[in-house]
């Protein structure tokens, strides 16, 4: 085995890894509830729907950075696009 290949296997199963990691990440009702809970949620520019972030698999915690878009898929007309994405502090 040469050394490029070594790196190359590792970055293959780094890559992996982290895919199944935020696939877990997104997957899970309790992070999800979370995401829900802090007010997060996306506007779809097609359909100008709303949406909570979750919805669409996004998960932001912690994330404090407001009028920033995110690719996306729509829950409501299942279209991809560069949603807007909001904290709605009236949730609570
Ligand atoms: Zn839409």
């Amino acid at each position: 085995m040469e050394w490029w290949m070594i790196a190359g296997v590792a970055s293959v199963f780094g890559m992996a890894a982290a895919f199944v990691a935020l696939n877990a990440a997104t997957k899970s009702p309790k992070l999800r509830a979370a995401t829900n809970h802090a007010g997060w949620k996306i506007e779809c520019p097609k359909c100008n729907t709303v949406s909570a972030a979750a919805d669409a698999g996004m998960i932001r915690i912690g994330a404090a950075s407001k009028g920033k878009r995110s690719l996306l898929r729509c829950p409501s007309c299942q279209r991809t696009a560069m949603m807007r994405v909001f904290r709605d502090g009236n949730t609570h």
